[in-house]
């Protein structure tokens, strides 16, 4: 077995493991395999493996890698985690399935009307900046209902819940605070009459709290393909 065949059983582990401690099936966790900075061959190898949801951050890497790998759709899934830039959104709305980080209604507004007719509506999550740090990207949690209720309006998205990145934490209670927090917020929404399925939460590192707070898509990066060198970036 390849070493990201390894990795991939063992996250796939601790998946299940964490979905059992939260009294849910392993079923209802997705795994998205970030593989930003790692070659469409590693890609492939994980898909050999059984990956089906892939995970992007940078759109020029992204899209070299979706054109080498078109062979492999519609099998597998491309989704944009990345910070969304107002005039990158075009390519992002042709060529990604879903986008987990819109953060501001306008660029929603621009996904919406630059999402080819032949293509399903993009699935969309907004991203928010549940710990309050000043300086990571997201929407404020009290500004988030508006907002939600205005995305899910666009014609050609279809809002499937929300995203975060809470700041690292040592503890696995301290984990699940921000995660808690989030879910609180879905439950509003939910509550309000939006019809959200998704809460996009936990990473290599904190993956277990996240499941044991609701998380239905994990995204994991340096436990599936190992360490980055962002030295390219
Ligand atoms: C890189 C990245 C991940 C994966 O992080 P790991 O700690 O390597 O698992 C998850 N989410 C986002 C938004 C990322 O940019």
């Amino acid at each position: 077995m390849s070493d990201i065949a390894v990795r991939l059983d063992t996250v796939r582990r601790r998946i299940g493991l964490a979905a059992a401690d939260a009294h849910r099936s392993a079923s209802s966790v997705e795994l998205m395999a970030v593989s930003k900075t790692f070659p469409a061959e590693a890609i492939r190898d994980a898909h050999r493996h059984g990956q089906r949801i892939f995970g992007e951050s940078y759109l020029q890497e992204a899209l070299a890698k979706i054109e080498a790998l078109a062979d492999l759709r519609p099998a597998i899934e491309w989704h944009f985690i990345g910070p969304v830039q107002s005039n990158k959104t075009r390519p992002i709305a042709e060529h990604f399935d879903w986008v987990h980080s819109v953060d501001r209604l306008k660029i929603a507004e621009r996904l919406s009307a630059q999402r080819p007719e032949h293509l399903a509506p993009l699935n969309v999550c907004i991203q928010v900046n549940i710990s309050g740090e000043a300086t990571k990207s997201g929407l404020a949690a009290d500004a988030v209902p508006e907002v939600a209720r205005a995305v899910a309006a666009l014609p050609r998205l279809r809002l499937r819940g929300l995203m975060a990145i809470p700041e690292p934490a040592q503890t696995l209670e301290a984990q699940r605070m921000p995660h808690r927090a989030l879910r609180a917020l879905f439950d509003v929404l939910r509550n309000d009459g939006l019809a959200l399925d998704t809460l996009s939460i936990g990473m290599s590192d904190d993956l277990e709290a996240a499941i044991l707070e609701g998380a239905t898509i994990v995204r994991v990066g340096t436990a599936v393909f190992g360490t980055r060198d962002y030295a390219s970036h």
